[in-house]
């Protein structure tokens, strides 16, 4: 706070109206972040890697350490990319510099984005910043928790079952995983490529807006992308004809902790008095199926994804007495324990004997998935739930136990199965941790996501910055 700066409370959209007026230079407000950072990081270490110069004119900004910046360490938080400096930047990060963005560093995530609590990190965990006793949710906890803490004012996530909406949820801010094929995954470290998505992880749903706006569109160098209008930006509080579902077996989830209940009740019973509708719906082979669809799919093609490191081509190298010792050593020596159960879990799926079992059985039920919503959208505008059944649960928790961890997932993963956009929003407070609300839409609904997140935003005032920081 030395320069006057609340990084704490200042959004993206007052940051960048200060550097527009001159008031405040590109490169006072970086050191105004990079002071915060020198004081908070230490308890909650969001950044793997930290940027020494600040370059660009615009507003900082914070990416996760699974987009390839030039010239800046890109570690995915796994020990086979240590060492890695890419040549090149991901389209996002390009885009990001092009529009003037000063990096701030890159942001600490469960090892190739697999997890749920940044945990997995091969360089150790994240701290929640409203409780450090607790995780910030994963894999992008790092780009959440230096929002939340106010070490960036708007940082990139990646999502593939959840891991910019579980975060976004446990950090009290606000995050979009957007439709498929919106945002480029060029340079972007594969996981599962039939569902990463990149996403903004801000403190209000304009900024989100307003970051997302930046980062999307079609890009030559991922066949996968489209063009996109840009989308609107919300404003005011009317939700007149807009027609809320509410998905049963999303709200009514087993292990649904009664102040994450009740918080997602408040909201919605504003959102009518804005003028919406709300009516229960049905979800319920998504549901029930989406989650053992999702552990099929996403470690098959992470398995596939992740033969790229061998040892030859990129980071580590393990010596060994010939090639397939090498590949051996290195892969035993780089890869952490659920990187390596993602792989056993994917390769499984995938051979011969199993691959119409497995992995062609899972991508029929996907099908299906995308069925389900389809019919929903046809009476709905938009589906809601909360964005997980609890809020951060303490470190450690649930590092011993798989199963539970991704169960953490249950009701972001439906709808990413589908391709379809997803935003959290903060909507209170449980036992003084944030609330998450997803809100759902068919393909390309952004507009429309913004629009209930805004008004609701304005409705509930949330109050971002942690307590414990206030
Ligand atoms: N937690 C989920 C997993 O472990 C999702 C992660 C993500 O979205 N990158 O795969």
């Amino acid at each position: 706070m030395s320069s006057g700066i609340d990084t704490l409370r200042l959004t993206a959209e007052e940051a960048l109206a200060l550097v527009d007026s001159g008031e405040v230079s590109s490169a006072e407000l970086w050191q105004a972040y990079r002071d915060a950072i020198n004081e908070h990081d230490g308890e909650l270490h969001a950044f793997l890697t930290l940027v020494d110069e600040p370059e660009g004119n615009g507003i900082p900004i914070a990416l996760k350490d699974v987009i390839s910046t030039r010239g800046v360490r890109t570690t995915a938080a796994s020990k086979i990319l240590e060492n890695y400096v890419p040549v090149f930047d991901a389209t996002v990060a390009a885009k990001c510099r092009a529009a003037g963005m000063t990096l701030l560093g890159k942001t600490n995530t469960d090892e190739f984005a697999m997890g749920s609590s940044t945990e997995n990190s091969a360089y150790g965990p994240t701290h929640n910043p409203w409780d450090l006793t607790r995780v910030p949710g994963g894999s992008g906890g790092g780009s959440a928790a230096a929002v939340s803490a106010g070490l960036a004012p708007w940082a990139l996530g990646s999502d593939t079952g959840g891991s910019v909406k579980l975060p976004s949820a446990f950090c009290g801010n606000v995050g979009l995983r957007p439709t498929y094929g919106t945002v480029s995954r060029f340079g972007v470290v594969a996981f599962a490529s039939s569902l990463d998505q990149v996403g903004p992880v801000t403190k209000n749903v304009r900024d989100n807006a307003l970051l997302y706006r930046i980062i999307s569109g079609r890009d030559e160098n991922d066949s996968t992308t489209v063009d996109v209008p840009p989308v609107a930006l919300p404003e005011g509080t009317d939700l007149k004809g807009l027609r809320i579902g509410l998905p049963r077996q999303l709200n009514e989830v087993e292990g649904i902790e009664p102040g994450v209940k009740a918080a997602c009740e408040a909201a919605l019973a504003k959102a009518e008095e804005l003028g919406a509708t709300v009516e229960e719906c049905d979800l319920p082979l998504s549901v029930e199926y989406g989650l053992a669809c999702y552990y099929l799919v996403a470690p098959a093609e992470a398995s596939s994804n992740l033969a790229r490191y061998d040892g030859v081509r990129y980071g580590l190298r393990s010596e060994g007495a010939d090639f397939r010792e090498m590949v051996m050593h290195t892969r035993h020596d780089g890869f952490g324990d659920e990187v390596k159960r993602r792989i056993m879990l994917g390769t499984y799926a995938l051979s011969s004997g199993y691959y119409d079992a497995f992995y062609a059985s899972a991508q029929k039920v996907r099908t299906v998935i995308k069925r389900e919503h389809d019919a929903l959208f046809e009476r709905f505008d938009v589906l809601v739930s909360p964005t997980c059944a609890t809020t951060a649960f303490p470190l450690g928790a649930k590092s011993q136990d798989p199963l539970a961890m991704y169960l953490t997932d249950v009701l972001t993963i439906p709808a990413n199965m589908a391709g379809l956009p997803g935003l959290s929003i903060p909507c209170g407070l449980s036992e003084g941790l944030p609330v998450g609300l997803q809100i759902v839409g068919p393909q390309f609904s952004e507009s429309t996501l913004y629009r209930l997140g805004h008004a609701l935003e304005q409705a509930i005032g949330f109050d971002v910055v942690p307590e414990r920081l206030r």
